[in-house]
């Protein structure tokens, strides 16, 4: 059997490494990547750290049209049965106390280089510096069309595995090539638009808290729907806002175009429980408001927001009257940002989009349409939050695609 893989990012490599025992048998395991290396995606990941997966892996906090196929996915390929696979292929990994997990080594570079031994080690031949142009079908076969330093030829194969990811940071590789190929086979390309960037707002004066870092809550919200709710780090840029506390919801500016959007930041959320015990009893409590919010918040922000809610910075606790007290925590709590757009695809970390995932099997990752053809990582339309998500299903998939070609040889 031959095999041909297009696309050495974490999907593509997964799926060449599982699919490795056919060359035992005489098969072949071809893996095309235009960049001159692989893994250029993953080396990025997690900051340089890799953040492979999570403890709160569930299909609702996938965008993903259909959960229960996502489900299927997730119940076959748990936390476990990855971090077993990956320790297996030298790869030891281990848990923050948010259940965040890492690579042992903390490094990128390290789990990429443990890759490229295992894929040197299992005979599978790297065509790296090699674009796929186009595929096609031709008598059963996958025609691929490659181009390797200007010179072009057609190879063909028996079996094809499309890992050549979305469309987000192009610089590293993936740019939507192969889409046009996938439609012509049958598939449906659902929209596509950057997700997991950066929101740009109507700062207003909160220009003022320029570079700052924030735990906040942040919920975006349309005609007074709330479309979704996140919690995580911020930084407040010259446009807008960036960072964990805002990528998970960056997607929804892009599926809701023309649209009037809204921001809101609670920067007390993560704070509130210690705060709200200090408020209780407002004839106990001792020091100054502005020294409870310093408890959570840096000076400038605490000053910025006492100033805005226009309280003398040395307002005590004892006696706040109720009206100033609604006046801090309405800019405290319920800040309200019009948004005027999101990242684009140079600047967001995945793509929501692509082929539609009711055309592949969540078990094989085989195409329902096209015997033989096997779609999987962010070529599909699946994105995850911020924290392993990513990485999880494109390893994941690309390790059930491959398992699911070298059981076909087992049963030759
Ligand atoms: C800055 C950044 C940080 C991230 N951090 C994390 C994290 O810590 N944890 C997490 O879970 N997720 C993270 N992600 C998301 C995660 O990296 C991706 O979801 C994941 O790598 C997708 O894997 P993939 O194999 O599907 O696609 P890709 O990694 O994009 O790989 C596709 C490969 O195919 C190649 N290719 C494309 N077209 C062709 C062609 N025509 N011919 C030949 N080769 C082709 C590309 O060059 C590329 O190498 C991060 C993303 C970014 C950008």
């Amino acid at each position: 059997m031959k095999i041909a893989v297009i696309g050495a990012g974490a999907a593509g490599i997964m799926a060449a490494l599982r699919a490795a025992p056919v060359t035992q048998v005489g098969g072949t395991v071809s893996l095309f990547e235009h960049n001159q290396t692989i893994g250029r995606k993953l080396l990025v990941t997690g900051s340089g750290r890799c953040n492979l997966t999570n403890d709160a892996l569930d299909p609702s906090l996938y965008h993903c049209a259909d959960p229960e196929w996502m489900a299927s996915f997730l119940d076959r390929l748990g936390v476990a049965e990855l971090r077993d696979w990956l320790e297996r292929l030298g790869i030891p990994t281990f848990k923050t106390d948010d259940g965040w997990y890492y690579p042992l080594s903390q490094s990128a570079q390290s789990v990429v280089e443990i890759l490229r031994e295992r894929l040197e080690e299992a005979g599978i031949l790297m065509r790296v510096a090699t674009k796929v142009e186009w595929f096609g079908l031709k008598d059963d076969q996958f025609e691929l069309k490659l181009n390797w330093n200007e010179q072009k030829t057609v190879e063909r194969f028996d079996k094809l595995v499309v890992a050549a990811g979305g469309m987000a940071y192009p610089d590293l590789g993936s740019r939507g090539s192969l889409f046009s190929s996938l439609e012509r086979a049958g598939h449906t390309i659902e929209t596509i638009i950057p997700a997991l960037g950066p929101i740009y707002v109507e700062l207003g004066a909160f220009k003022a808290l320029k570079g700052l870092r924030f735990d906040a809550v942040t919920s975006i919200y349309k005609d007074g729907e709330r479309l979704g709710s996140t919690f995580g780090n911020l930084i407040v840029t010259e446009k807008g806002f960036n960072g964990p506390g805002v990528m998970n919801l960056s997607h929804y500016v892009g599926l809701h175009p023309g649209k009037e959007l809204q921001l809101q930041v609670n920067f007390l959320a993560p704070f509130w429980e210690g705060m709200a015990e200090e408020l209780a009893d407002l004839e106990k409590a001792k020091g100054s408001l502005r020294g409870l919010l310093l408890r959570a918040l840096p000076p400038k922000a605490v000053d910025f927001l006492m100033s805005q809610a226009e309280l003398d910075p040395g307002t005590p606790i004892k006696g706040v009257e109720g009206e100033q007290l609604l006046r801090l925590l309405r800019v405290a709590t319920d800040n309200r940002f019009k948004i005027t757009g999101a990242g684009d695809f140079r600047n967001s970390q995945v793509t929501v989009g692509g082929v539609a995932v009711g055309e592949v099997d969540p078990l094989t990752f085989e195409s329902r349409l096209v015997p033989g053809l096997y779609l999987v990582g962010e070529t599909n339309n699946v994105a995850g939050p911020c924290g392993g998500f990513n990485l999880h299903y494109a390893f994941g998939s690309g390790f059930l695609a491959g398992k699911h070609l070298t059981s076909l040889q087992n049963n030759t």
